[in-house]
């Protein structure tokens, strides 16, 4: 019998595992050398100016909209179809949360839906929006940009499951996932079920170096050393033990050995992408004639990272049952995240976004990592087909 297959899972080679210790050993166990290797690796990956490396993505999202200047009673435009993480960071900043639709196809916001809300509201209303780069499937933030232009808002592009993706803009380039011109800031999430695993981790990338300072200091309680060329110069004659804090700022630090294993992981990011793409493929030629089977749409312009394959089926919970029962652990990405109890409380209801409720109803995240292997996505496929065409 084959060994249960999940949805997703990391893959540690003993290079990884030399590395992590080589970096036990070394004198930093915390703020070392590998951590800016790692954000001078990451941010050519993407192609971004500047990365931040911090503890996990979620602290990268709650510092990217301190440094973005999110104010208490802000409002902030983003996706229901995504991990609570992307929305809980506009609360910690006590801002508002306003949804817009999903796009039935693609799965990620849909534009139509933004630009009704910000249609239906004047100018200055919304201060920013949240796009969430779905199950690696970039989003169009070049017509995006346009829409927030016209009405001043910052865009943080939530690309945890898109490391790798990119789409390609009107001037035929190709605009990589967080590192692209047109979001002001982008983040990435290490955690072992995405793309690069670091144990736990987080990256924020950006193209500016004001934002980018910010970051800086607000990873590390807000506290400096250095004077900031835009602040106010330090007293005279202290000594060198003399700091500042300038923000209220968190403890959000990644440790030298978890940007070690990132550094090492990075290596292999190409290869992890191909793999997917691999698997990918083969899911949509398995699943082209199954009308009861409907993946995610694929477009020219844009490519998919694919952290995640969707499909969505008449029967969900049926099919989830089926195939747990041949030790398949598929998942479901996601319950809106406005009808997750917290966000009732705070007034959300049921009916809000229709697209991405229905969604939800149908949608299953089927294994995708690279090393699963042949034999076990036929398996996949059988039993999927199995269940759906009896
Ligand atoms: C994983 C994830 C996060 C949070 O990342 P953590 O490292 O687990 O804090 C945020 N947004 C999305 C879309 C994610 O998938």
């Amino acid at each position: 019998m084959m060994d249960a297959i999940p949805y997703g899972r990391q893959h540690i080679t003993q290079e990884d595992i030399d590395t992590v210790v080589e970096a036990l050993q070394a004198d930093f166990l915390t703020q070392g050398p590998r951590i800016k290797e790692f954000e001078e690796n990451f941010a050519d990956y993407v192609g971004s100016k500047y990365a931040v490396a911090v503890s996990n993505g979620t602290a990268a999202l709650h510092l990217s909209v301190m440094a973005l200047g999110l104010q208490p009673g802000d409002r902030v435009i983003t996706t229901p179809i995504t991990f609570a993480a992307s929305s809980n960071c506009v609360r910690y900043c006590q801002g508002e949360l306003y949804y817009a639709d999903i796009d039935p196809e693609t799965y990620t916001i849909s534009l139509e839906s933004v630009k009704a809300l910000l249609d239906a509201h004047p100018k200055g209303y919304f201060k920013g929006i949240v796009p969430v780069d779905f199950a690696g499937y970039p989003v169009d933030l070049e017509a995006l940009r346009i829409m927030a232009d016209q009405h001043d808002l910052w865009i943080l592009e939530d690309s945890c499951h898109a490391p790798g993706g990119y789409f390609v803009d009107s001037n035929n380039i190709k605009q990589y996932c967080g590192g692209n011109d047109y979001m002001d800031a982008a983040i990435f999430s290490f955690h072992p079920v995405k793309h690069i695993a670091a144990g736990e981790g987080g990256m924020i990338t950006t193209n500016s170096e004001e934002i980018y300072q910010k970051l800086l200091i607000l990873r590390t309680h807000g506290i400096t050393k250095e004077e900031l060329h835009y602040d106010i110069p330090f007293p005279e004659e202290q000594g060198s033990w003399y700091y500042e804090m300038k923000e209220l700022g968190y403890n959000y630090r990644i440790t030298d050995f978890q940007a070690a294993l990132g550094n090492s992981q990075l290596k292999r990011a190409d290869q992890g992408i191909t793999r997917r793409q691999e698997i990918a493929n083969r899911y949509y030629e398995a699943f082209a004639g199954d009308k009861g089977i409907r993946c995610q749409k694929r477009k020219d312009q844009a490519f998919n990272a694919h952290h995640l394959f969707v499909i969505e089926v008449e029967d969900r919970k049926g099919l989830y049952d089926f195939l747990r029962a041949h030790h398949i652990f598929s998942q479901v990405h996601y319950i809106p995240v406005y009808l997750l109890p917290y966000y009732k409380r705070i007034g959300y209801e049921p009916g809000l976004c229709p697209n991405a409720e229905k969604y939800y109803r149908h949608c299953l995240s089927l294994p995708m990592y690279p090393t699963l292997t042949q034999q076990e996505q036929e398996h996949v496929i059988s039993c999927v087909k199995e269940f759906i065409n009896g």
